[in-house]
């Protein structure tokens, strides 16, 4: 029996919902410490994709039968979730998108592709995915924009004094994470995206390690653009959204042609569709999207505070853990956290650690996170990392320390 650490959650009825933590690896029980990379799914996700192909399986938004309204409004229900999620102004603010690689990708190819000149910046972080490194290359490549990275500080956090003095009249679009998948840094971006305001900049959110963890208001935040992938929060692998202000969205050419994304077709002109549908060309992952909705059930069912404070205390014991073992670094130090903590161990090569973790039945992620500048400006190629979901407890973690132990006895002395 596992114990349970929060106060209000109830772990092990949520262990339950659970089915794919219920097996052994490796002859050990499994603990699943990747959730940073893909969470997983609970039962009514699972549940929500087999009904929908069981029970009403049908293209949406052309057809008139009823499989084709029922599918329509699945879809479309899970759009009004997400939008109340982030506290969305509008659902024609919500681009079903593949995820955040997607997300960010349109928002460069049509955004960027259309303001962005010769001479003009976009700033990043150093703490970014390469997903929101790539895409901003790319167009900064071909607009001859230029591309600006803020440095990092030691214990992993966006050097805010270093942001403002790159911020200039250039200044176009700021493009950071809520959260940091490498390090788990939280970062301002309340602050980021106001400081961004004032140049009138506009500012993208990559929101991949937050829509689990942190309560999200765009308004609030007054962020132009937001990306969430599904399958980051509890929902299934292939969707996710873009958020944008409407008001930019309508200035922004499609970033796909095809069906669906069009009011009227002639070989001499097409008229693109309203939003959020312009933006939404081709079939699209209908099945997904439908049980993405039961994953913000999920969540919002949880408290998103409760889950942050049952992660908070998986965080610090791990980090207490960790820190126990002599030969063992800690990378990524912040104060403000969501549960993912990596760290090298001197003399052992991560890919050692995350291999014989796994033959104890631990899965956790080792390389350089998709994230290889960060891992540079840390002279490291890589780390170990345990990412901590609300599902996780103490005792695995205490497991995890233990075997980093014996591993370090054995390959270490
Ligand atoms: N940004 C961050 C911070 C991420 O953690 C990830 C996924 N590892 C991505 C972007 C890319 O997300 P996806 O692969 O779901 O498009």
């Amino acid at each position: 029996m596992v114990s349970v650490v929060s106060p209000v959650l109830d772990i092990e009825e949520i262990r339950s919902q659970f089915p794919v933590l219920h097996q052994k690896v490796n002859g050990q029980p499994l603990i699943y410490f990747d959730n940073a990379a893909t969470n997983q799914k609970p039962k009514r996700v699972i549940d929500a994709l087999t009904s929908y192909y069981s029970g009403y399986n049908a293209n949406i938004h052309r057809g008139i039968h009823t499989l084709a309204e029922k599918a329509t409004r699945a879809y479309e229900d899970t759009r009004e979730a997400m939008r109340s999620f982030i506290n969305a102004r509008s659902v024609e603010e919500i681009i079903f998108t593949r995820g955040v690689t997607e997300s960010i990708n349109l928002v460069a190819a049509s955004y960027g592709r259309t303001f962005l000149k010769a001479g003009d910046e976009v700033i990043i972080s150093g703490l970014e995915h390469h997903s929101n490194i790539v895409p901003w290359q790319m167009v900064c490549e071909e607009k001859q924009a230029n591309l600006k990275v803020i440095p990092i500080t030691e214990s992993g956090e966006i050097d805010i004094e270093a942001f403002q003095k790159l911020l200039s009249g250039n200044t176009k679009i700021v493009a950071v994470n809520h959260a940091s998948n490498s390090l788990g840094t939280i970062n301002p971006i309340a602050s980021i995206i106001s400081m961004a305001h004032q140049v009138g900049a506009v500012v993208l959110v990559d929101g991949a390690q937050a829509a689990a963890h942190l309560e999200i208001d765009v308004q609030a935040l007054d962020a132009d653009f937001y990306c969430i992938s599904s399958h980051k929060m509890f929902g299934p692998t292939g969707t996710g959204i873009l958020f944008g202000k409407k008001e930019l969205l309508e200035q922004m050419p499609p970033y796909m042609g095809g069906g669906e994304m069009i009011k009227d077709v002639t070989f001499a002109k097409t008229t693109y569709n309203n939003l959020p549908y312009k933006f939404e060309a081709g079939t699209p992952n209908i099945a997904d999207v439908v049980a993405l909705r039961e994953a913000v059930n999920f969540i919002k069912e949880l408290g998103k505070e409760n889950i942050a404070t049952h992660e908070d205390g998986l965080l610090k014991h791990a980090q207490d853990g960790l820190s126990s073992l002599a030969k063992v670094k800690l990378i990524g130090t912040s104060e403000q956290k969501v549960s993912v903590q990596s760290f090298v161990v001197d003399g052992i090569h991560h890919f050692d650690i995350g291999q014989m973790l796994d033959a104890r039945g631990i899965a956790v992620r080792t390389g350089h996170h998709c994230t290889q500048p960060l891992m540079e400006s840390f002279g490291l190629e890589g780390t170990v990392r345990a990412s901590f979901s609300v599902y996780n407890t103490r005792e695995e973690i205490e497991v995890m320390v233990e075997g980093i132990s014996k591993i370090i006895w054995k390959l270490g002395r």
